[in-house]
């Protein structure tokens, strides 16, 4: 089997390619590194099953040989990051999406769309469940995501409704791990830099909004499941343990011996209020539920974030 995996140099597309080659396959990994980085899959190098090819998939898509599966992963996905590339955003979530899309059509490969909680928007019920259409501003700041990651999933649905594309939808909720950037300005990432470099943490808002964090081994099994079954519609796939953003940053500022202090800052335009994964169809179709709780996935990001910043200072 040879997987296409565009975003494969980014935090969830690296493990993806891993999880892949750990299977047996090989990947054609694709990414243009405007959020990701060819550090994510350095430890790849030397694969003969793996290859890395600096593309903009927003661009024409060609690719030669067998192709047996596509994965759809490019996209930047922290709110910083996609603010900043506004237009990159709203072209990697629809005509990537088409590329990708037309490639999976002409090889007659399989298709899995990352998709994302964002489709939910700032929602008015909780936990969130795939048959909630969801309340998401299309104009807002945050639309150029959430709408360009909608346009998606319809252009997904219709592949495969019209074209008769073997597609699939997962709807990622917040993950982490090792390979966020330590910079990406994600919450805990953010959290994290502060606290090795001895700044406050910046909550936004009071910190009543809640989310569910969910340790990266988990997501990419979940998602590996759904590319092997045979449902087409949208599945989410995250950790339903939900605390407040408050919460999350003491629990970060717990792993630090001279305890940083916690400071407020304005709340984000659109920021959802609430978010947490209704998993129910996962387990049921995919026998699936996450099993790394967040005492065990905060060691491991950790451990990786306080590497990356001594790397960092080194480089000074
Ligand atoms: N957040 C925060 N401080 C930060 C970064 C983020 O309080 O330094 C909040 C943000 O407003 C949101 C939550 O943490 O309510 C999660 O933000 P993140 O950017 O990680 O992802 P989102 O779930 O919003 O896509």
């Amino acid at each position: 089997m040879r997987a296409v995996v565009t975003g494969g140099a980014g935090f969830l597309g690296s493990h993806l390619c891993d999880r892949l080659l750990a299977e047996g396959w090989e990947v054609l990994a694709m990414d243009n590194l405007i959020t990701g980085s060819e550090a994510n899959i350095a430890h790849l190098g030397g694969n003969p099953k793996f290859r890395f090819e600096k593309k903009d998939v927003s661009e024409p898509l060609r690719v030669a040989g067998e192709v047996g599966y596509v994965f759809h992963f490019a996209s930047p996905a922290s709110p910083p990051d996609y603010l900043k590339f506004p237009i990159e955003t709203l072209k990697v979530g629809s005509i990537a999406t088409m590329h990708a899309l037309d490639l999976a059509h002409e090889k007659k490969a399989k298709f899995l769309l990352a998709s994302t909680s964002e489709c939910y928007g700032d929602p008015d019920i909780s936990p969130q469940s795939e048959s909630y259409w969801g309340r998401v501003n299309p104009i807002g700041p945050r639309s150029v995501y959430d709408e360009a990651k909608r346009f998606a999933e319809a252009t997904t649905m219709a592949y495969h409704r019209h074209l008769g594309v073997d597609t699939h939808i997962v709807r990622i909720f917040n993950t982490y791990g090792p390979r966020m950037r330590l910079n990406d300005g994600r919450a805990l990432p953010n959290f994290v830099y502060q606290a090795l470099s001895g700044q406050p943490l910046t909550v936004y808002g009071a910190g009543n909004q809640t989310r569910s964090f969910c340790y990266v081994s988990d997501l990419v099994e979940g998602i590996y499941h759904l590319s092997q079954s045979n449902e087409h519609l949208p599945t989410n796939i995250g950790n339903p343990t939900e605390l407040t953003i408050l919460e999350f940053a003491e629990r970060i500022r717990a792993e630090f011996p001279n305890a940083p202090k916690i400071i407020f800052e304005p709340l984000p335009e659109d920021d959802p209020k609430q978010r947490r994964p209704d998993i129910s169809k996962a387990g049921k179709l995919l026998g699936w539920e996450p099993k790394v709780g967040l005492e065990e996935g905060l060691r491991l990001t950790l451990q990786y974030f306080k590497e990356q910043y001594a790397k960092t200072i080194e480089r000074r």
